[in-house]
């Protein structure tokens, strides 16, 4: 391998713009629908997609104190911006590596079983959390665990458990509370969580102590209660690469599924699947210009998609167009879930 001193890397031709004041209000709304309690962050899969770098800072700057992060491998980066005790670590020790990481570190491992449980101690114990299983069977302490010795030889902090259907009116959602309460009466500890983003809107007795939104800090839409007090963060954006007149009966694109019907001015724009951009979009998918909306034609490859240039006549080579990404229309269009949408969202954009 070569060292060299490289030169300053241009500017992408891709990016993901950010709205910060719109992060910021969407958690300051959140945590204001969840009354007594404070609103948590989760900021797992880089932050649904939109980056721990561009996020967690405008998180924690709005009063944000406890965030959540699946993987191990997550730590560090969240750990930049705030302090380690700041947070928790859902997948929980599956090894003594793991939890000899979490005391250095200080980080908080949420203790999912016993064997987890019997890890944390024999690495020295501390402070973590517990995730009780109340219905989900994902990953989580069955509730007749609840009275084991090794649990009760924990030091817990949050008492967690995990809505399975938050997002519709289901009968398990009073079950899991009801199961939850039970937890909560079983095994001590400091502070309760239960409420995902779409579990904030069922009610004070889903808020415990502390919530855990994810999706809605990002603009995501859950349920109906969301609408109109949630904005939309993230907004992909690409470069035209470039730009050419095709003759009509010209075809675009791998296998040339889009046929010009008339002469036209089309754009390649540097966004492709590689980008999460996938190829559901293909002869579906539109960008924006002041207004404008242009139709992607044919296939999205994996780092380019041809778009139609007819109603922006203005747009040359290296202008940039932003994706129509609004989170609840996305996913009626393109058949993926608003989730999906955040976290495909590539290594390539500058954010
Ligand atoms: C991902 C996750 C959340 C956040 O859920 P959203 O539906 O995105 O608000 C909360 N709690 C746990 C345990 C999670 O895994």
């Amino acid at each position: 391998m070569v060292t060299m001193l490289l030169p300053e890397l241009p500017p992408a031709a891709l990016r993901l713009a950010i709205d910060r004041d719109a992060l910021a209000a969407n958690w300051r709304m959140l945590d204001a629908m969840s009354g007594q309690a404070s609103a948590g962050a989760a900021v797992k899969a880089n932050a649904y997609g939109l980056g721990v770098a561009a996020v967690v800072p405008v998180l924690r700057d709005a009063g944000c104190a406890q965030f959540f992060v699946a993987h191990w491998s997550e730590v560090a980066a969240v750990a930049q911006h705030v302090s380690a005790g700041a947070i928790s670590v859902l997948h929980g020790p599956l090894t003594a590596a793991d939890a000899a990481y979490a005391k250095a570190l200080g980080v908080k491992p949420v203790i999912n079983s016993l064997p987890q449980a019997q890890r944390w101690r024999e690495a020295g114990g501390g402070l973590c959390d517990l995730m009780v299983d109340t219905g989900m069977n994902r990953l989580g302490l069955p509730m007749s665990e609840l009275g084991d010795p090794a649990i009760a030889g924990l030091e817990i902090d949050l008492l967690l458990s995990h809505l399975a259907s938050a997002d519709e009116d289901a009968a398990l959602n009073t079950v899991q509370l009801a199961r939850w309460e039970e937890a909560r009466r079983a095994v001590a500890h400091r502070r309760a969580s239960l409420a995902n983003s779409a579990g904030i809107a069922l009610g004070a007795a889903y808020h415990g102590d502390l919530t855990r939104p994810g999706l809605a800090l990002y603009g995501g839409i859950p349920r109906a209660e969301f609408e109109g007090r949630i904005a939309q963060v993230a907004r992909p954006a690409a470069a035209i690469l470039q730009v050419r007149e095709v003759a009509a009966g010209e075809g675009l694109g791998y296998n040339t599924t889009f046929h010009a019907p008339a002469p036209m001015r089309v754009g390649t724009i540097a966004l492709g699947y590689a980008d999460g951009y996938l190829r559901c979009w293909s002869g579906k998918g539109v960008m924006l210009s002041q207004g404008r909306r242009l139709a992607v034609l044919g296939r999205v490859s994996m780092d380019m998609t041809i778009i139609d240039l007819s109603a922006a006549p203005d747009l040359r080579e290296g202008d940039w167009v932003e994706a129509e990404y609004e989170p609840v229309a996305a996913a009626a269009q393109s058949g993926l879930s608003q989730y999906e949408l955040f976290t495909l969202l590539g290594a390539r954009f500058g954010r």
